[in-house]
């Protein structure tokens, strides 16, 4: 399965990229998991707008909406494209938000009431683009800006170079094609402008 194994955990060489490009910690990456959004019957406000559209995180968990997943040899699995890729990129974002509040039911629903008043300071501030424009947000976003820039001219490449790898686990592999770029991603976390 692409990007998680078997109980849904993101796999190593996606922790491994996803580590990289976003810099959430490696222990929260290590905890997640990544479940169809029809798994949890929580609604927000801001569902659907999240970076391409679709997902949210609770507790330890990404929800991405039915349409990242299709029916493949193993039974139902995420897509294995780039658009989900970067989705997640900006998804696991949000983990060190969720991480603030406890693992549980009282900690989730304070996680939600605390989110959505950073969303609504930001309405006040920023009107139309408050989404976007939320702090949470644009921490978020460091993962899917991160990842786009550094695979935008090596797109060519992109579908031997990395997700092969990342589908087939290849820590290995993802590791050198890390190293290759270490510069590079190093001048795009000092590059993120954060509003994009
Ligand atoms: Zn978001």
């Amino acid at each position: 399965m692409p990007f998680v194994d078997g109980r849904s955990n993101l796999n190593s060489a996606t922790q491994l990229l996803l580590a990289a490009v976003s810099g959430v910690p490696e222990h929260l990456l290590e905890d997640s998991k990544v479940l169809p959004q029809k798994g949890n019957l929580l609604r927000f406000p801001w569902y659907g707008k999240s970076g391409g559209g679709g997902a949210f995180v609770m507790g330890r968990c990404v929800y991405m909406s039915g349409h990242f997943f299709d029916r493949n040899n193993s039974g139902i699995g995420l897509k294995d494209d780039l658009s989900t890729l970067l989705l997640i990129a900006h998804e696991v974002g949000h983990l060190p938000h969720s991480a603030r509040f406890r693992n549980n039911r009282l900690g989730q629903v304070r996680f939600i009431s605390w989110a959505a008043g950073i969303y609504v300071l930001s309405f006040l501030q920023n009107g139309g683009h408050w989404h976007r424009k939320a702090w949470i947000e644009q921490e978020a976003d460091r993962g899917r800006w991160v990842l786009g820039k550094l695979i935008t001219p090596l797109r060519a490449t992109i579908e031997s170079d990395l997700l092969v790898p990342l589908r087939t686990n290849d820590v290995d592999a993802v590791n050198v094609w890390l190293i290759d770029r270490k510069a590079m991603i190093a001048e795009l976390h000092a590059a993120y402008p954060g509003w994009e």
